[in-house]
């Protein structure tokens, strides 16, 4: 899938997709020893708070109480970033978001930008429009350098470039930094990519990132990140411009005391990220920091979602990753096979909700809704919950003549009635006669129904039924 635009209105659906990447090993390899290796630290950090799920309940108060009031804080947020000397522009969606960057780079007077990792440039994908305005984006996440390099598309909200192993990301490296004899040894790597973005921060006058959060009580745009490449892009280049959906408010700075705990421990399985930035605008006095700072705060079908008293609870994502991590399908299939820069089980409920529906609708599906999603997610969003509230509206959006949607029909009807149940299950006993072999198992089925066959054996229907031995023994029917 390099290279390919993970785009929900063209890419394959999921299950053509996933079917073609669990036939690339080493991908899955690699993905699965990564995830092992965050899942191993995240429980160790995880143990030592006895206060755990208290605060996973207080963040999830915090996200619950800001989407109820999103416009108040908002508002505020706006007011007060204008007065720290900052610039608020609205987006009403990705296209509006773009040209909004696009003008304001321009503005500037840079043909270049240095990029901090950022989910929402990836959602709108940002560094293809800024190509085409004539304008050359640089990551400067080693992650999202070795995807940028390698012509990639990212795989993890978190570690984009999980999918990759150390020998892959040297060959991109030796090839792209024309390096012949560099080294495989981690560090080797962060050198190469240190040298190659240092000219980068030193030169190129505008920055572009996202935020992890903006503080309405302070008008503060709050970035969290590892390596310390984020802050030079946030300190270094003379214009500053940030994209973030309207859901990364939180009401007040004290908020973070309990956001700054779940996000670090849940994403990489550390007690605090190493670096965490917090700006106000411009510095009035003009010697510290870039002397203009734009925040574009985009919508891109978050009101949409908002409306929807089942769904909203999405929005209560803090982008983690630690879902992914946990998803048995997801570590299956890799990122790629979602179709969406928002891959695993956040991107199983975000992207259909962001998009039309009937671009994802295999989404909601990519789940086996064993819960473990669920049991990870710092804010206790209940991923499960969601996945069934969407399965309904795939449902009801494809209509009666869906197959799918004809056989539940089917089967409600028959629910309903304990004459036509007992009758399905005689015709149902009759029906499966010749496929039960002498063990009492059947290994194929008919047309649709072989869906079910094809990976797994089904037992035959018991002799008698619960009804029928209940009765049996004086029970009411
Ligand atoms: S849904 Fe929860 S676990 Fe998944 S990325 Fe969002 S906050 Fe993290």
């Amino acid at each position: 899938m390099s290279g390919v635009a993970l785009d929900p209105k063209t890419a394959p659906t999921f299950p053509m997709a996933a079917k073609v990447l669990v036939g690339d090993t080493q991908m899955r390899k690699n993905v699965r020893h990564a995830t092992d290796i965050i899942q191993a630290k995240r429980a160790r950090v995880v143990g030592e708070m006895p206060d755990w799920q208290e605060l996973r309940e207080t963040g999830r108060r915090v996200r619950e109480h800001t989407m109820k009031f999103l416009d108040v804080y908002l508002e505020e947020f706006e007011r007060k970033c204008t007065a720290a000397g900052g610039v608020v522009h609205w987006a009403k969606d990705a296209d509006e978001a773009r040209q909004i960057v696009i003008g304001l780079v321009k503005a500037s007077g840079s043909h270049e930008v240095i990029k901090i990792k950022s989910m929402t440039t990836e959602e709108i994908q940002l560094n293809k429009a800024l190509e085409g305005a004539g304008i050359t984006p640089y990551e400067t996440d080693l992650a999202e350098l070795i995807i940028q390099l390698g012509g990639d598309q990212p795989s993890h909200i978190v570690v984009p470039a999980l999918h990759k192993n150390r020998q892959q990301i040297r060959e991109i490296f030796k090839r792209e930094m024309n390096l012949p004899n560099l080294g495989d040894t981690p560090q080797d790597l962060a050198d190469a990519a240190r040298l190659f973005l240092r000219k980068k921060f030193l030169t190129v006058k505008t920055g572009v990132s996202g935020a992890n959060f903006l503080i309405a009580e302070t008008g503060g745009v709050c970035v969290v990140e590892s390596e310390g490449n984020g802050r030079m892009c946030l300190t270094l280049p003379e214009t500053l411009i940030t994209i973030a959906g309207i859901d990364k408010v939180v009401p007040r700075l004290a908020d973070l005391e309990v956001l700054l705990q779940l996000l670090p421990r849940s994403a990489t399985g550390e007690r605090m990220n190493p670096y965490n930035s917090i700006w106000n605008g411009v510095d009035p006095r003009g010697v510290d920091g870039p002397k203009a700072f734009h925040i574009v705060l985009m919508d891109n079908a978050r009101t949409k979602v908002l409306e929807d008293s089942e769904g909203r609870q999405t929005l209560n994502c803090i982008r983690c990753g630690a879902c992914q991590n946990a998803c048995p399908v997801y570590r299956q299939t890799g990122g790629h096979a979602y179709g969406s820069v928002y891959a695993g089980p956040i991107g199983a409920i975000l992207t259909p909700q962001l998009q039309e529906m009937h671009y994802a609708q295999t989404l909601p599906y990519a789940s086996s809704l064993c819960g473990a999603c669920y049991e990870v997610c710092p804010v206790k969003i209940n991923i499960p919950e969601v996945l069934v509230h969407l399965r309904n509206r795939v449902v009801e959006q494809k209509g009666f003549f869906d197959p799918e949607a004809a056989a539940m029909k089917t089967v409600g009807m028959i629910f309903r009635s304990e004459r036509r149940f007992r009758a399905a299950q005689r015709f149902g006993r009759m029906a499966e006669t010749p496929l039960v072999d002498k063990d009492g198992w059947i290994g194929w089925l008919p047309g649709l129904l072989g869906g079910w066959t094809q990976v797994r054996d089904l037992r035959e229907m018991p002799k008698e039924t619960f009804r029928d031995w209940w009765e049996k023994r004086g029970g009411a029917s």
